[in-house]
């Protein structure tokens, strides 16, 4: 499989480490609020790589951090703790904080069917692992103190930068010449940032003691000690938004490769934004949407799971609801296919040859796609092509050669396939639902919105009318 890597620029063929195990790591959320349909875009991606890995009979271990200290508003070393300001402005513990919005992070991310990494941690579950990582960079000379915390000094890493291309001299000048960045006091390089950040007397949760001073670490060090701590020195995959390349994986890449001296990821995979109207979608510029906020809308969460994966990852996606419906209604017109083929079908004749040949075209070319470079968008659309091929009078065998292919189509795309074929109904119920297919027919709408009731309230199943047939959702 191919995938680009952002430290080369180049889409690259995929060469683990070591033999078929692929560490894996992503940058999780900061648990401060609710993670808004733009982050969401960043973990789609992500579950849709991990997916493509293991397709490509590849073992992965994928590891995720819980950002729940150390990550100050503005991203920088200035400015309050995300965790400690809201628990203020709700007047709550930060614990309080942290349990709240990492439960909604996971409601989330289970009913976008994105797959839980195999290892969550939380930064303040590796403090001790966090201070051996600083106190080695220190006897190594990598770091100095001032009144506010000990720093990193980029100086001293000779390929600082090289993430994004740029390099330390370059970041320095071109920061100095912005002059609009305000760091803090005491630093010896603009781009030098706190691997630990020293208490104000005022602050008293989530701090520790150390022999450097009381407080906390920084955002960028739990990363790389985290990575460290489940996958070893070097990493086969890291994955994040693009907003992180220039500052906290080029500071993950410092700390790291300084300690270990040896290269820290092979792959860096890097998200394009989520916008709306044009502007990167972000809490501080109001302009979010939750995962509840669509469902409030009426839209299903795979439906923005399908709109998320039928955009390629490198590419900016605006986010509109029109363009959301767009997709809800196509993801509907497949599960309706899916239900209506499904049904019991008693005609038997074999698979006609060409029709096999076709659709095993139709399923080397959606997983040669999808492992070129997550090429995802285009294989939806061969996808769709061989669903509007398959539309024709198929008998047994034909209609289950369909649905198999649709169903390991569905391994990568994760849409729940499955929950849409007839055989998850009881007898009664696709009964009732043929039934009402019947009456709509007929135009008798009485008839058909009463079956619709009775499946709702007696069968706990929704139904939805669209071109292709009615589609159920089990509710
Ligand atoms: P944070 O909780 O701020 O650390 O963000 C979690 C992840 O979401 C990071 O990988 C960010 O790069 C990513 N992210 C934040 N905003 C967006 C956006 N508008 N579109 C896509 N990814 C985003
Ligand atoms: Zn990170």
């Amino acid at each position: 499989m191919k995938i680009y890597n952002t430290l080369s620029k180049k889409e690259e063929e995929f060469k683990p480490l070591k033999n078929n195990h692929v560490g894996f790591y992503t940058c999780g959320p900061t648990v401060y609020f609710y993670a808004h349909i733009g982050n969401m875009r960043n973990y789609i991606i992500n579950d849709l790589l991990e997916r493509v890995l293991i397709k490509n009979n590849y073992t992965v271990k994928h590891v995720m951090n819980l950002t729940d200290v150390g990550h100050n508003i503005g991203d920088g070393d200035l400015g309050e703790d995300k965790i400690r300001d809201e628990a203020k402005k709700e007047h709550k513990t930060a614990e309080q904080i942290i349990e709240f919005y990492s439960n909604a992070f996971f409601e989330d991310a289970k009913k976008l069917n994105i797959i839980k990494p195999d290892v969550i941690s939380r930064a303040s579950e590796n403090i001790k692992q966090i201070i051996e990582f600083i106190e080695k960079l220190n006897e190594k000379g990598y770091l100095y103190k001032t009144e506010t915390g000990v720093y990193f000094d980029t100086a001293k890493f000779k390929e600082y930068g090289k993430l994004s291309g740029s390099t330390f001299k370059s970041l320095n000048e071109q920061q100095i010449g912005g002059a609009r960045v305000q760091r803090p006091e005491g630093i010896k390089n603009i781009t030098d940032f706190a691997v630990w950040r020293f208490a104000k007397p005022d602050e008293k949760e989530m701090v520790w003691d150390t022999t450097f001073g009381r407080g906390f670490p920084g955002w960028h060090i739990e990363c790389s000690t985290i990575a460290y701590k489940f996958l070893g020195e070097q990493l086969d995959i890291h994955c994040g938004g693009q907003d992180h390349i220039q500052v906290h994986h080029t500071n993950e890449i410092a700390q790291s490769e300084s300690l270990f001296e040896k290269q820290f990821v092979k792959y860096w995979v890097h998200i394009e934004f989520l916008t709306v109207d044009g502007k990167k979608m972000s809490k501080s510029l109001k302009n979010i949407y939750t995962i509840n906020d669509l469902e409030k809308k009426g839209f299903t969460p795979l439906s923005f799971r399908f709109m998320v994966i039928s955009v390629h990852y490198r590419k900016m996606m605006n986010f509109t609801f029109e363009g959301l419906k767009h997709y809800y209604d196509a993801l509907n017109s497949i599960y309706a296919f899916i239900s209506k083929i499904s049904v019991p079908n008693e005609k038997i004749g074999g698979i006609d040859k060409e029709f096999a040949k076709t659709i095993k075209e139709y399923k080397k070319l959606f997983f040669e796609l999808v492992s070129d470079d997550l090429n995802i968008p285009n294989a939806i659309i061969k996808m769709h092509e061989m669903i509007n091929y398959s539309k024709k009078d198929l008998n047994k065998e034909e209609t289950a050669v369909v649905l198999t292919t649709l169903l390991e189509f569905d391994e990568i795309l994760g849409l729940d396939f499955k929950k849409h074929l007839s055989s998850k109904l009881s007898k009664e119920a696709l009964e009732l639902i043929k039934e009402r297919e019947l009456s709509r027919k007929g135009k008798d709408f009485e008839k058909s919105d009463k079956l619709r009731d009775k499946l709702l309230k007696e069968y706990k199943i929704k139904i939805e009318d669209t071109k292709e047939g009615s589609v159920w959702y089990s509710v």
